[in-house]
């Protein structure tokens, strides 16, 4: 319990950082949500975070883990200094030795570093079975909130790029009502603007890190991004288990770098994103 107060504090601390001591805080919102809490205890709501308009803000998320690969874009991404999140799985968690510790390590290191939820079972493989019985759904995500002690109400859709936020919705059909389900609990569900695809036989990137950093420049220049000048990428922690592959991630980060505009953030720090009192 007490860890798990001061790895709260230090969330609240550090998104107070980024606020501008010459606002006040916006109201608290009087929500009152089932998302499991880890701490039984009420929270004051989530300073917004303002981002800097004349910035573009890159959000690097690694999908599925704990998995092999997962350890080494951790490393790498604190020996970079760049922000990432990371959506895990609760299955992945349980079947892997020491699988919450990785996952408490990733905690600790906010706020270079967020765990958010990607469901217990990954819909065992089943999209659309899972997403048409959505009680099902919404319970398996309130288990994987539970059993990797998930304190962000933010979630990614197993094999779906569905988006929730505070006043914007974009749901297929497929995923219509366990996203609204989700919503009306008070989690806030982020998709992606650009994946780094796998081979799906070895797992491995597709396309260049070259390429991906032109897609990146080119979709902030098109103003092709579900937000204006913000761009979430979607990876895959199993595609850089080789160190081949993890240095091709380097190159990628080391690419957008060069554009002195790009903010590397984390997920909690997306514009529109609803925070809870209790939660
Ligand atoms: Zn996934």
């Amino acid at each position: 319990m007490c860890t798990r107060i001061i790895l709260l504090a230090s969330l609240i601390i550090g998104l107070s950082c980024n606020s501008n001591p010459e606002n006040p805080p916006p109201p608290m919102e009087e929500t009152t949500t089932s998302i499991v809490n880890d701490t039984g205890k009420a929270i004051p709501a989530q300073q917004s975070f303002q981002p800097d308009k004349n910035k573009l803000y890159v959000y690097l998320t690694f999908d599925d883990g704990p998995q092999h690969g997962t350890r080494a874009v951790f490393d790498l991404c604190k020996t970079e200094g760049v922000k990432a999140s990371f959506f895990m799985v609760g299955q992945h968690t349980a079947q892997r030795k020491n699988g919450l510790l990785l996952v408490d390590s990733i905690k600790s290191a906010y706020p270079q570093t967020v765990v958010a939820n990607h469901s217990y079972t990954h819909a065992n493989g089943h999209y659309k079975y899972f997403y048409r019985h959505p009680e099902m759904a919404f319970a398996d995500f309130q288990q994987a909130q539970q059993y990797l002690q998930i304190s962000l109400p933010i979630i990614r859709l197993p094999g779906n790029s569905g988006w929730v936020l505070k006043d914007t919705t974009h749901l297929s059909h497929l995923v219509s009502r366990v996203g609204k389900k989700l919503d009306s609990a008070g989690y806030n569900l982020i998709g992606w603007d650009l994946e780094w695809h796998f081979n799906k036989h070895s797992a491995k990137p597709v396309q260049s890190s070259q390429t991906m950093v032109n897609e990146v420049n080119r979709l902030f220049q098109e103003n092709k991004t579900f937000h204006p000048n913000h761009i979430v990428i979607l990876m895959h922690d199993r595609m850089f288990r080789d160190s081949a592959d993890l240095v091709k991630l380097k190159e990628m980060i080391t690419g957008l770098q060069a554009n002195p505009t790009i903010i590397f953030e984390t997920v909690d720090h997306y514009p529109g994103l609803k925070w809870l009192k209790n939660r």
